[in-house]
């Protein structure tokens, strides 16, 4: 006697989980259903299940992907007006979001005052990345210099190490807000350093180059890491103008019966500003 359908079915959805081919085992009959409607035969069906089962792991590993790089905000480069931050050379910035430098280990420096779109852009390249399948991790480097003590601290900085070892891109957000003490600052200039042509950094900061002495405490150390993080870089200025300044000036004026004059929406501005560097 044959197996009755039910039986069949049974069997299958066992064999497929013990295969951990989940997706197949919740879309298999649907999938049987259609492909019998669209008079698509066994390799064919088999062919279309196996799809289905590729797409969600990907979707799956991407989804990790981008919880693992434990970005502030996921932002994209379909949310960032470039015509209202005229200094950024859109054509760099489209390059870079290929992320074909993460390939050639190269680097990214976002140069510009506090609110012009550096975060922003350096965020949405790692995400395109993350999209890609490349292993990426953001962090302010007054984090990454705290978790760098500490791991020191407790003996684990060989594991931390390690683990950034395994990136293909870091994203050293905020280069400048607060000075490094003397370790943390050798510290940092070791993950630059062990990063060199091994990881893709991109590096955001408000400072130019000749205060980066203030953060990394002494000179030699300073033009070390310059050298490394400027060889094979590519440099994006984004100005000094906020576009949240911008924006809060032009939604003030937009709403002309109760906009307070422009130095309250700038001192307004401002706070919020101030506020969040208390934050940090
Ligand atoms: P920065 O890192 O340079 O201080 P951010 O990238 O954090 O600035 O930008 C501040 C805020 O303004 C963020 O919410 C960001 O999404 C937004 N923003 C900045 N520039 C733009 C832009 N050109 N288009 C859209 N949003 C922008
Ligand atoms: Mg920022």
């Amino acid at each position: 006697m044959k197996p009755s359908r039910t039986v069949n079915l049974l069997l299958l959805k066992h064999h497929l989980r013990a295969l951990c081919l989940t997706t197949v085992c919740a879309e298999c009959e649907k999938a049987a259903k259609q492909c019998a409607a669209d008079g698509i035969d066994h390799l064919g069906y088999l062919a279309r299940v196996c799809e289905l089962e590729l797409i969600e792991r990907e979707r799956k590993a991407a989804a990790r992907r981008l919880k693992a790089a434990k970005f502030p905000a996921i932002k994209t480069a379909a949310e960032f007006d470039f015509a209202a931050q005229p200094t950024i050379n859109r054509g760099i910035a489209l390059e870079l979001l290929k992320c074909e430098f993460i390939s050639r280990k190269e680097n990214v420096l976002f140069l510009g005052g506090s609110g012009t779109g550096k975060t922003h852009l350096a965020t949405s390249i790692a995400v395109e990345a993350c999209g890609q399948g490349k292993r990426v991790r953001f962090t302010r480097v007054t984090e990454l210099v705290t978790q760098l003590l500490e791991a020191r601290e407790e003996r684990q900085l060989l594991r931390l190490r390690g683990q950034l070892s395994k990136l293909d891109l870091l994203i050293l957000d905020e280069l400048g807000y607060v000075p490094a003490s003397k370790l943390g600052a050798e510290l940092l200039f070791d993950v630059i350093s062990t990063s060199y042509e091994r990881t893709s950094l991109i590096v955001t900061t408000n400072l130019p180059f000749e205060q980066w002495t203030e953060v990394l405490d002494n000179e030699r150390l300073t033009g070390a890491a310059l050298d490394r993080l400027t060889h094979r870089c590519h440099i994006v200025e984004t100005g000094g103008e906020s576009y949240r300044l911008k924006n809060s000036l032009r939604r003030r004026a937009g709403s002309a019966s109760a906009s307070p004059p422009p130095q309250a929406a700038l001192a307004s501005e401002q706070t919020t500003r101030d506020r969040e560097r208390t934050d940090r």
